[in-house]
C-alpha cells in the first residue's frame, strides 16, 4: 500500500460560490462548486484514488478489497467513518439538523452525523447559526418554524479564520454566508432542512423540508462552545487538536519545513492542505501536494514525511 491522492466529487448546490475552482484549484466545470468531497466512500459522491497501482479506482472499492487499510480501530465500525468536505457558502445554507445514530439508523437505513467546522476562510462579519440562544419547547421551536420566526431564537455566532465548531447530532445548524469551512463527519448525507430563507431549487420549487423529523431529533439546549485547546510541536510540526470525539480525531497541522509522520496498523490518516505546497515521500512515493489536494495514508504504510511550507488539516481515528 502507497499514499493515495483523491480526486473529489463535487456538488453545485445553489448556494455555493466560485472558489473551491477559483482559488482550490479544483478541476470542475460546474457554475457553482459549493462543496468537494475530499475523502468519501458515500454512494453520493464518491472519491476517487488519483496515483499509482489503483489509479481511478474508487477508494470505497479498495477498501472493500481491503479492509486493513483503515486499521484497527476502525474495526467497530461496520462502514466507512467518515466524510471529509470542502464547503464554499457564498449564500447562507438552510438551517438544518442531524439525527443520531439510534434514529437514523432506525429511519434512514444510514449512519447519524456529528460533524466539526473548521473554518478555513471567511468575509468580514460572517456569522453562522449555531443552536438556539436559551433553551425552547418542542411545541415553541414547532410553533416557531410554522410562523417564521425561528429565527428569533436561534444563536448567530461571528467567525475567524482557524475557528473550531463541533456539531453533535441533534444540533441546529447553519453555514452563514461567506465562509468557506472544512467539514470532517461522521459518513451520512442525511439532513433534515427546517428554514431554507424561502429560496427555491434549481427546479424552481422550494426544497423540501423535514420539520417533523428534525423536531423530534433536535436537542432544545444551547450549543455549548468547543474549548480551544493549545498548540504543540511534534515531529517538526505545529499542530493543534480541533476535534476528538468516537467518530474522528482531527488536527491542524502547519509546518515551514519538513514534519515526519507515521501511520501504523492503528488507523489511515488523511491530509487536506489549505496553504502552501508539500511534498509527500513515503518509501516509494512521491506526491506533490498544493492547496486542495487531499491524500489517503493507508494503515500501516509507516513513515513518511512532508516537506515544504504548508497548512492542513489531518484526521485520523483513535480507539
Ligand atoms: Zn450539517
Amino acid at each position: 500500500m502507497y499514499p493515495m491522492k483523491l480526486a473529489p466529487a463535487f456538488k453545485d448546490y445553489l448556494w455555493g460560490g466560485t472558489r473551491l475552482r477559483d482559488d482550490f484549484g479544483k478541476k470542475c466545470d460546474y457554475d457553482k462548486v459549493a462543496e468537494s468531497w475530499e475523502l468519501s466512500c458515500h454512494k453520493d459522491g464518491l472519491s476517487v484514488i488519483a496515483n499509482g497501482e489503483f489509479s481511478g479506482k474508487t477508494l470505497a472499492e479498495l477498501v472493500n478489497e481491503n479492509r486493513s487499510v483503515l486499521g484497527t480501530n476502525c474495526k467497530r465500525f461496520e462502514q466507512f467513518p467518515i466524510l471529509i468536505k470542502l464547503i464554499d457558502a457564498k449564500d447562507n445554507l438552510s438551517v438544518q439538523v442531524h439525527p443520531d445514530n439510534e434514529y437514523a439508523q432506525r429511519v434512514e437505513g444510514e449512519y447519524g452525523k456529528t460533524e466539526m467546522w473548521y473554518i478555513v476562510d471567511c468575509d468580514p462579519g460572517a456569522e453562522l447559526l449555531y443552536g438556539f440562544k436559551k433553551e425552547v419547547s418542542k411545541e415553541e421551536f414547532a410553533e416557531r418554524i410554522k410562523n417564521n420566526t425561528l429565527l428569533e431564537i436561534t444563536q448567530s455566532v461571528p467567525v475567524k479564520k482557524g475557528d473550531v465548531f463541533f456539531i453533535k447530532a441533534g444540533t441546529l445548524h447553519a453555514i452563514g454566508k461567506g465562509i468557506l469551512i472544512a467539514e470532517i463527519q461522521q459518513n451520512s448525507n442525511t439532513t433534515y432542512r427546517i428554514y431554507d430563507y424561502g429560496r427555491v431549487g434549481a427546479d424552481g420549487k422550494p426544497r423540501q423540508l423535514h420539520i417533523d423529523k428534525a423536531v423530534e431529533v433536535t436537542n432544545l439546549c444551547p450549543a455549548q462552545p468547543y474549548p480551544v485547546t493549545e498548540p504543540f510541536t511534534e515531529n517538526g510540526a505545529e499542530k493543534r487538536l480541533l476535534s476528538k470525539c468516537e467518530y474522528f480525531t482531527v488536527y491542524s497541522v502547519e509546518t515551514d519545513n519538513e514534519a515526519s509522520f507515521d501511520a501504523d496498523g492503528t488507523s489511515f490518516h488523511h491530509i487536506l492542505v489549505l496553504e502552501g505546497n508539500t511534498v509527500l515521500k513515503c518509501g516509494d512515493t512521491s506526491l506533490e501536494l498544493k492547496k486542495g489536494d487531499s491524500v489517503f495514508v493507508p494503515a500501516g504504510c509507516g513513515k513518511y514525511s512532508l516537506s515544504g511550507a504548508f497548512k492542513g488539516v489531518f484526521t485520523r481515528i483513535d480507539q
